[in-house]
């Protein structure tokens, strides 16, 4: 046990077996589940997890059946063909002396399938296809599915299973009215639609046998309008307990609500709450079934924290662990400022999800590339220079010193991270400094020779003698050519986020991408108050209620008033934020909207006059008229930056472009740190 983390690292006896410690790796599709062929890289994923020191692993979800199916093909287990392919998986997590449960996850109307299922035929509003409902015999069709998918996964050698029973998917579709209409034995009053999964657990525990583990995901806040009270979530949960669910596991949120739940903008462990609130619903009736905390819990603190408060027994890690699979050894060594830290950003894991793109980590391009993106030793120690310490900089770095090399890394600011830095002071991206920490410490880990406040030259480059230079200078910010731009009331987004020149209380912003879109939230917040670093006031802005006070746990969102007025302007026609993440966009327009951010799209900018900007519309240039305005913002996209390259070149240097330096068009870290760490495995 770590002095550090005593709560975090305790071992967990479940009775028949004993959990090293009380990290539980959450559930995450990462697309190497649906083709048998991706099976060895799925067991070298969870492998590395289990040699990492995680206490139970839980896989992505497997249907049980095809009505189940996520999508067409999905990764099923329903036949003993299948549980002998999934040996591969738990052979390799027992040989590192891992636990691994195995989610079987069915997902009704979800499905983007034509052939789902569902209580009612309700389409639900992130799948076009409506759903068949199931006559009785085809309930207990699904439940035998489980229970066969359960007993095939015992044969297959997981530990356990995990019975997906929130978020929204099949079997949450039963609790509640909104997506259970039946007037026969498995709707109606509440007994009758918590029967569906009591009857599976029940059933699954006969055929599993009692020396098997059984988690049961519960949705114990749905945060939609007819979701359940909190007294039907606890008769289900002590329920379920009583059929024989040996962990349960806290869902939060069903995917079709209006509130974020994990991105980086929510607070860490803003859901501890309502594990805690059920632990104590559970004591109270004497059962004593340990339950797992869930969202947001992305360091050792913050789950140590979790654990000794008393809200939970165990705390489910899912991205964290895509992001350093180290995490439980670096935490139980002291190491705790070693771990890359899930920044929640979504951007290469659920991003690509629902892309159907096969995941993996912003901030940790090998995860779910084990097999595929190996580091190893340079046969020969060769010279690099870097210049530029911005997330491709940094990336290319560490890599090449990890992996032997003399390094050299130029950096013309005073600190490294490059655009991060700025990124880092919008509010609900404050995780992003944790990036910059864990670079930080890599560098001094790896022995790469820092030189901060130093613009490289190409003749102190070319008088280097290096073998290689890497060029991984960025971007600069396009110039958008406004007649009027050069009057003292327009910004950059670059000296209104370092904070050289403010604001005043009515502001254009030019250029709706990523930046613009920041850069506006920036506006709106008061300095200091980002609702991410207190979690009363995130409640209030997103109207998040005690689920005691009001079923489902959703009031009427309380946003605090902006700080300026603020105008968002983009050329394009059409929908605003169109380039944003595909699971995060719509918060990011919600926010803005919450603040009453105007948003004015298919405009040409005029000219820029002490009175504010002028814009017409169409490519008649029509209808000029004036966004009044004390300051305009511009953030009208970037170019690259790489004008050293052709001295370099021309001096007989060898030179390698990465990240914003190579191509700006949908740059963004994770293809800056991708490529910068792809370039230097190779080198
Ligand atoms: P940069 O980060 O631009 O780094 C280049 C570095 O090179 C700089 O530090 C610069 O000082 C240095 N340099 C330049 N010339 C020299 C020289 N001659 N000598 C020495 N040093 C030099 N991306 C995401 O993926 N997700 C986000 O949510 C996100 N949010 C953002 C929010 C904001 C407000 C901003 C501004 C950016 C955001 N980005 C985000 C974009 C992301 O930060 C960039 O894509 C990424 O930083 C690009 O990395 P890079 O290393 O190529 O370049
Ligand atoms: P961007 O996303 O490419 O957006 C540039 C904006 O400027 C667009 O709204 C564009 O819209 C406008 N624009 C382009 N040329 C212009 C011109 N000549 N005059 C006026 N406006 C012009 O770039 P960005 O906002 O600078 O962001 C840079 C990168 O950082 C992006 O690739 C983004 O992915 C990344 N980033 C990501 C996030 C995130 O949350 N994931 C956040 C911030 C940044 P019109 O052409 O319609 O005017
Ligand atoms: Fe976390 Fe972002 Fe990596 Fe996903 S991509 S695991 S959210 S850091």
């Amino acid at each position: 046990m770590s002095a550090a983390y005593p709560h975090l690292l305790a071992p967990l006896d479940l009775g028949f077996t004993t959990l090293a410690n009380r990290v539980l790796m959450g559930s995450m599709h990462i697309g190497l589940e649906d083709s048998r062929r991706h099976f060895p890289a799925l067991a070298a994923f969870y492998a590395e997890r289990a040699r990492g020191g995680v206490g139970l692993i839980v896989t992505g979800g497997f249907a049980p059946n095809i009505e189940g199916w996520s999508k067409p093909l999905a990764g099923t287990l329903a036949t003993r063909a299948a549980a002998r392919r999934h040996r591969q998986v738990s052979r390799a997590v027992h040989a590192e002396g891992g636990k691994i449960a195995l989610q079987i996850l069915h997902t009704g109307r979800y499905a983007y399938q034509p052939l789902a299922v569902a209580p009612s035929a309700i389409r639900s509003p992130i799948s076009p296809f409506t759903p068949r409902a199931l006559s009785a015999r085809g309930i207990e069709r699904q439940i035998r599915a489980f229970v066969r998918c359960a007993a095939l996964a015992r044969e297959a050698g997981y530990d356990g299973v995990e019975v997906m029973g929130s978020e929204g998917y099949f079997i949450n579709q039963f609790l509640v009215t909104h997506t259970n209409r039946r007037g026969d034995e498995w709707g109606g009053a509440y007994a009758s639609r918590m029967r569906l999964p009591v009857e599976i657990v029940q059933r699954v525990r006969e055929a599993v046998g009692p020396d098997f583990i059984v988690v049961y995901r519960l949705s114990m806040l749905d945060l939609i309008a007819e979701g359940s009270s909190w007294a039907e979530a606890a008769a289900l949960a002590k329920a379920v307990a009583a059929a024989g669910a040996t962990i349960l596991n806290t869902g939060i949120g069903w995917h079709e609500a209006r509130i974020p739940t994990i991105a980086t903008s929510v607070p860490r462990a803003a859901f501890a709450w309502v594990t805690q609130k059920m632990r104590a619903e559970l004591r109270a009736a004497g059962i004593a079934t340990p339950l797992a905390a869930s969202n947001r819990i992305n360091t050792p603190e913050v789950a140590e924290q979790v654990l000794a408060g008393g809200s939970a027994d165990l705390v489910s890690l899912a991205r964290p662990l895509l992001a350093d699979a180290e995490f439980v050894a670096k935490a139980r060594a002291g190491r705790a400022e070693d771990i890359n830290t899930c920044i929640a950003c979504n951007q290469a894991c659920l991003d690509h999800t629902f892309q159907n793109r096969l995941a993996s980590c912003l901030v940790n391009p090998r995860a779910a590339r084990e097999t595929t993106l190996v580091l190893r030793a340079a046969p020969v120690r060769r010279r690099y220079a870097v210049v530029g310490a911005g997330p491709a900089g940094l990336a290319a770095a560490t890599t090449l010193a990890e992996r032997g090399h003399e390094v050299q890394l130029f950096e013309a600011a005073a600190e490294i991270g490059g655009q991060f830095t700025l990124a880092r002071r919008i509010p609900g991206k404050e995780e992003f400094a944790e990036t910059l920490r864990w670079f930080g410490r890599r560098l001094a880990a790896t022995g790469v020779q820092v030189h901060l406040a130093t613009p490289a030259t190409a003749p102190m480059l070319a008088a280097g003698g290096f073998d290689a230079v890497l060029l991984a200078t960025g971007v600069s910010a396009r110039d958008p050519r406004i007649p009027g731009q050069e009057l003292p009331h327009v910004l950059s987004y670059v000296e209104l986020l370092r904070g050289d020149r403010p604001a005043g209380e009515r502001v254009a912003v030019v250029g709706a991408g990523g930046i613009g879109f920041d850069v506006a939230a920036f506006l709106v917040t008061p300095p200091g108050h980002s609702p991410t670093l207190d979690l009363r006031q995130w409640r209030a802005e997103w109207g998040v209620a005690d689920p005691a006070e009001v079923r489902g746990g959703v009031v009427r969102a309380c946003p605090a008033p902006p700080v300026r007025r603020v105008t968002l302007l983009q050329r394009k026609g059409g929908k605003f934020g169109r380039t944003l993440g595909k699971t995060t966009g719509w918060i990011h327009r919600a926010t803005l909207a919450m603040k009453g951010v105007e948003m004015i799209g298919g405009v040409n900018y005029e000219r820029i006059t002490p009175e504010g900007l002028f814009v017409s519309h169409g490519p008649e240039r029509r209808e000029s008229r004036l966004i009044a305005c004390d300051t305009v913002v511009l953030c009208a996209g970037q170019e690259p930056l790489r004008e050293l390259q052709a001295p370099l070149v021309a001096a007989g240097v060898a030179v390698h472009l990465i990240g914003g330096a190579d191509a700006a068009a949908e740059l963004d870290a994770k293809r800056a740190i991708a490529q910068g760490t792809q370039r230097a495995a190779t080198l």
